[in-house]
């Protein structure tokens, strides 16, 4: 078998596609222009890049953007009054703090200072105790891009075993709640499957995504779901972004993975590009939010 490989690139584009279209359509009933501010600390490579794209990508569908570059030794309460001072600003309607942030700050305790109604990543406690709730605000941004690509790529969910690997509060757990969720309570898409979380400390991980018709490998380590771990003609969704020397890999052995399963994403072009598309939404629906007429 070789798997039909899932096109996040092409999806993306076009989800990116109806926000502008949606934005442009906001703007000209007199709504006002989306804006997301970006909030960079130090100068990690991958977050350059992770911002710039996110930079671009507003730009492209008429969001306007800011970036607030901190240095790497800026404390935690300045890096909080930042963030105070963006919560209080009427013309941001979305903000990100690019994570990692550097040692010494404290992630928790600076998303926690977000404004929840700001709060596009859906990272905050009340955006996270509504989602668990099935009353989600924002839909978390990787977890819904997937659950987008399943959705447009006509995969069915319903009912199906899906494997998450990886318990984040970032990717794993969000994802296992989308998927497990009733009809329409977590976005208008009908999920209900029955979901397993897998982790480092579960016994014969291998032998659990044996048993999964869908599997969403979000670990951080290179190539680490083989071929054979597959159910044959399994869905394999690789959230991974993994850099081995120049190269960029997913968390799952590409090669041996597109030899057993019936559709695959690649890595670079599979959820990544969601994940920014998905952010747009978010970013319209915090402007909308914000008048009331969402
Ligand atoms: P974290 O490091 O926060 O979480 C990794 C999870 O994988 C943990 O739950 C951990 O288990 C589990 N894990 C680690 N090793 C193993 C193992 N050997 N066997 C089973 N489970 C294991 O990572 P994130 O969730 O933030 O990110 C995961 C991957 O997704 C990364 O490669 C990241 O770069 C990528 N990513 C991609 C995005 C995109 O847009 N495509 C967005 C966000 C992340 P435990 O809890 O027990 O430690």
């Amino acid at each position: 078998m070789t798997a039909r490989i899932l096109d996040g690139k092409a999806i993306a584009a076009e989800i990116r596609g109806e926000t502008a279209q949606q934005t442009a359509d906001w703007v000209a009933k007199g709504g006002k222009q989306p804006c997301l501010a970006a909030v960079l600390v130090g100068s990690d490579p991958a977050s350059e890049v992770y911002v710039r794209n996110k930079q671009r990508a507003c730009e492209r569908a008429g969001i306007d953007s800011q970036l607030h570059r901190l240095d790497a030794s800026t404390s935690q309460a300045e890096l909080i009054a930042v963030v105070e001072r963006l919560n209080n600003d009427p013309h941001v309607d979305g903000i990100l703090v690019q994570l990692p942030l550097p040692a010494g700050l404290d992630e928790r305790e600076i998303l926690d200072v977000v404004d929840p109604m700001k709060d596009v990543d859906a990272f905050s406690p009340e955006n996270v105790g509504l989602l668990v709730q099935g009353r989600p605000r924002f839909l978390p941004c990787t977890p819904h891009g997937v659950v987008q690509l399943l959705k447009r790529c006509q995969i069915p969910v319903p009912g199906k075993h899906v494997v998450v690997i990886g318990r984040s509060d970032i990717v794993g757990k969000p994802m296992a709640l989308l998927l497990a969720a009733r009809d329409g309570t977590c976005g208008p898409e009908a999920a209900n499957a029955t979901v397993t979380i897998a982790h480092s400390q579960s016994d014969d991980l291998e032998g659990i995504v044996r048993s999964g018709d869908i599997i969403v490998a979000a670990v951080g380590r290179p190539e680490m779901v083989r071929g054979s771990w597959l159910k044959p003609g399994a869905v394999v969704i690789d959230v991974g972004i993994n850099r081995v020397g120049d190269r960029l890999v997913g968390d799952v052995h590409f090669e041996e993975a597109s030899a057993v399963a019936s559709a695959i994403t690649p890595v670079p072009g599979g959820v990544g590009p969601l994940t920014i598309a998905m952010l747009l939404q978010n970013t319209l629906m915090a402007a909308k939010l914000k008048t009331g007429k969402a």
